[in-house]
């Protein structure tokens, strides 16, 4: 059974469009259980009916033709209970209804299951028999396991198709809405402009090209050069290969020829597509023959094949122009299969207006880095066919994280709206940088931002940024192509420390790993965030972490503004490991002469390890800060970087909220300062919960200190004590969100949360 499930999921996933990916499941499924009709029938949401998409054994003139309501016949019944439905003699049934002109009249035992993706139900899987007899339960079993299986590949055809609609010419489906999840609030207009990553053939976008003779002789240059790069490889390894093994690569180069591969390229090309474009097609299509024949030797082709498209794609992309040199069109609205840091960089800062990760959630760094900047971010749009949207137009709603394509008149109408408040509220927001974050009843709250890249600087001292809670080291390590030397990172942490100076600046050691690789130094694990991150690396690298603590000192020096805080801590002989290098690296720089002051040292509480041994860190160190985006993730067994899960990641969790207040008890009955520099102080409601549990520092991105200040100016510590006793005990994530709502509401602080957007 499993092999012929195999080879049904590999053939629906080679199917080009909706129509074909049904048919193929019909025809395979009611061959593998050797029955007489299987059918699907598909949710139309908009009509509300189930509709006889595709169908083997039953009159094919009705599909697309008849329907059923909701809660219409067995299928409704299958739909509503969300699970499989098995009878002997379906027409018995109370529910039964007959679909006229499919001649199912003649059927009689029936199972149907539904179609469901990401808790969506798409449709229902039926077979049909002309016996009197139950399905057994193996045939149930493997309905039940094709339907889950292929939901994922129907919910991408269907949105695919859309799409497509929208791309020819008569742009039939408009408001096309995908949900994703919020990375940065707000909301951005504009085209789509797709980024594919170097070498990777399915990132590739769909483009039309004008002129076709230059994308012709384009390709046929990349053709050149793979040629010769091939027989170079072929004659570097001739004396060491069997002749066998030498004639591959004569083949490799047949491959090529005009009536092979590079013919089929050309062929599209001349279509309108653009090269790389064509490539992707042509490759596509040979690989997924490749893998659905049954000899091994011949499957295995297929990574040739592939292996090939990927060279010629390196040549293309290398001959295209550099990323600087592409004009991005005004309002860009970035797309990517994973959002990096590093792509942030690539569109000029002027014309890029929003950003859109298909993988990756809210807690990604991506996303991170996309709200200390400010750009509307949605992530993890999974079933977002993204490479079929360059140039559509995209409005990103960065508050609720949906996404729509080819938006109607009337929808951006609204979204123009909200673009308009807005930014009355932001300038409204502008008078505040001078004035301290102070409650009504004169209750003063420091305002502290987290860093990462020399703007972030600039743009927090412009908001009224009282210290640096957070400094994230890595990211400059994370944009380069080696290690920084000690002198390079002095020079970068001396920017950060003079520019805030004589206010505090929070460096953090390095913290790579999880979700943070450094291209040159991979982590390969099945469980990164459970894994080699964080202070275990640069503890097992003293080499790394002393330099990085000298380049800190020194940056310091003279300027006694530096406090070091180290990440992703569980014990406590990783503080003293730690304190004793930063030591070592005091002794070593006053020794070679420099004046170098004692910093202050604070360890993160990203764990629950942590939180339960707060006092005792609290014992060994300056500060303690709470990492509260980690520390979420630990706790609600959460992965912060995937889509799936993303649902899941709540920062107002019941348990999140005691672990916080816990830890800042904790810490205070040591008489030591608590600070927190996860997202959840970004948040209006959030920055007024910790400011009630005693935190005695909220750092937070620059973008959203202002809001934040306006928010603690609007309340009284009083209210907020009254507001977290009343939070504090109640069991329902949405009725705290509710409660936090209602209370800024009540307090005036209304544009502060999320404008009401249209379903
Ligand atoms: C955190 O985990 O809350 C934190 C501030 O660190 P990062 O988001 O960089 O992991
Ligand atoms: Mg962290």
């Amino acid at each position: 059974m499993l092999e012929t499930l195999r080879k049904i999921v590999q053939e629906v996933n080679s199917a080009p469009d909706l129509e074909s990916v049904l048919d193929v499941i019909v025809r395979r499924v009611q061959r593998a259980i050797r029955t007489d009709v299987c059918s699907i029938y598909l949710l139309d949401q908009a009509r509300e009916r189930y509709v006889l998409m595709a169908t083997q054994g039953l009159n094919r003139k009705s599909v697309g033709q008849v329907s059923l309501s909701l809660d219409e016949g067995i299928v409704g019944m299958v739909g509503q209970r969300a699970e499989p439905i098995n009878l002997e003699n379906a027409a018995a049934h109370s529910a039964f209804t007959y679909l006229k002109g499919t001649g199912e009249r003649k059927f009689h035992a029936f199972l149907g299951v539904p179609i469901i993706h990401h808790r969506v139900l798409l449709g229902v899987l039926v077979v049909q028999q002309k016996l009197i007899r139950k399905f057994d339960e193996a045939e149930e079993a493997f309905m039940v396991t094709i339907s889950a299986q292929l939901a994922g590949v129907i919910a991408h055809a269907e949105a695919t198709g859309s799409i497509n609609r929208i791309s020819e010419q008569d742009k039939t489906e408009s408001d096309r809405k995908f949900e994703g999840v919020s990375g940065c609030i707000g909301v951005a207009i504009g085209p789509a402009v797709v980024m594919t990553p170097l070498a990777d053939l399915d990132g590739v976008p769909d483009r039309r090209v004008d002129d076709v003779k230059a994308e012709v002789s384009k390709f046929k240059s990349a053709l050149s050069q793979v040629r010769r790069d091939i027989k170079k490889v072929g004659r570097s390894l001739a004396k060491r290969l069997r002749s066998e093994e030498r004639e591959l690569f004569d083949v490799y180069i047949r491959m090529l020829d005009d009536n092979a591969l590079g013919g089929e390229v050309i062929a599209r090309i001349k279509e309108g597509s653009w090269a790389q474009g064509a490539l992707k097609q042509v490759i596509g299509e040979h690989v997924k023959q490749f893998s659905l024949m049954d000899d091994p030797y011949l499957r295995e082709r297929a990574t040739d094949i592939k292996d090939l498209g990927r060279r010629m794609l390196t040549c293309l992309q290398e001959s295209g122009p550099a990323l600087s040199e592409i004009e991005f069109p005004e309002n860009t609205i970035l797309v990517a299969d994973e959002l990096t840091p590093a792509m942030l960089g690539e569109v000029p800062t002027e014309k890029l207006i929003g950003l859109l990760s298909v993988n990756g959630s809210g807690n990604s760094h991506a996303a991170i880095l996309a709200r200390s900047m400010g750009i509307p971010t949605v992530m993890g749009v999974v079933d977002l066919p993204y490479t079929r949207i360059e140039g559509l137009n995209i409005i990103l709603d960065g508050y609720s994280g949906r996404v729509f394509v080819n938006p109607s008149e009337d929808l951006s109408q609204c979204y123009q709206d909200i673009l308009r408040e807005e930014n009355e509220v932001n300038a409204g927001l502008e008078g505040l940088k001078d004035l301290p974050a102070e409650t009504t009843d004169g209750y003063r709250m420091p305002l502290w931002v987290n860093t990462g890249l020399i703007t972030d600087v600039a743009r927090s001292l412009e908001r009224g940024a009282e210290g640096i809670g957070l400094y994230r080291t890595e990211i400059p390590f994370m944009i380069r192509d080696f290690f920084p030397s000690e002198q390079d990172q002095t020079d970068t942490y001396r920017k950060q420390l003079e520019a805030f100076a004589p206010r505090p600046v929070t460096m953090r050691t390095l913290d790579i790993g999880g979700d943070k690789p450094l291209p040159y130094f991979p982590i390969v694990e099945d469980n990164p965030f459970l894994g080699w991150r964080g202070i275990r690396v640069t503890l097992d690298h003293p080499e790394i972490f002393i330099v990085q603590i000298r380049a800190m000192l020194r940056a310091a020096e003279g300027l006694d503004n530096l406090r070091i805080m180290l990440p992703m801590v569980t014990n406590v002989q990783e503080v003293d490991e730690s304190k004793r290098l930063i030591e070592q690296a005091v002794e070593e720089l006053r020794e070679e002469g420099y004046t170098i002051n004692q910093p202050l040292i604070g360890v993160m509480i990203e764990v629950p390890a942590a939180v339960y041994q707060v006092r005792r860190f609290a014992r060994r160190v300056d500060f303690i800060s709470v990492g509260s985006n980690d520390l979420t993730q630990y706790l609600l067994a959460v992965d912060r970087n995937n889509p799936r899960v993303a649902g899941l990641y709540v920062s107002y969790h019941p348990a999140v909220l005691k672990a916080l207040q816990f830890i800042a008890l904790e810490a205070h009955k040591e008489n030591v300062s608590v600070s927190i520099c996860g997202e959840m102080a970004s948040d209006p409601g959030g920055a007024i919960l910790l400011m009630a549990m005693g935190y005695d520092v909220l750092s937070m991105n620059a973008t959203n200190l202002p809001k934040v200040k306006f928010a603690l100016r609007g309340i009284s510590f009083e209210q907020a004590r009254e507001l977290l006793s009343q939070i504090i005990v109640m069991d329902n994530v949405d009725k705290i969100h509710m409660k936090l709502r209602q209370t800024l509401q009540e307090l005036g602080l209304g544009q502060l949360t999320r404008p009401t957007i249209p379903d």
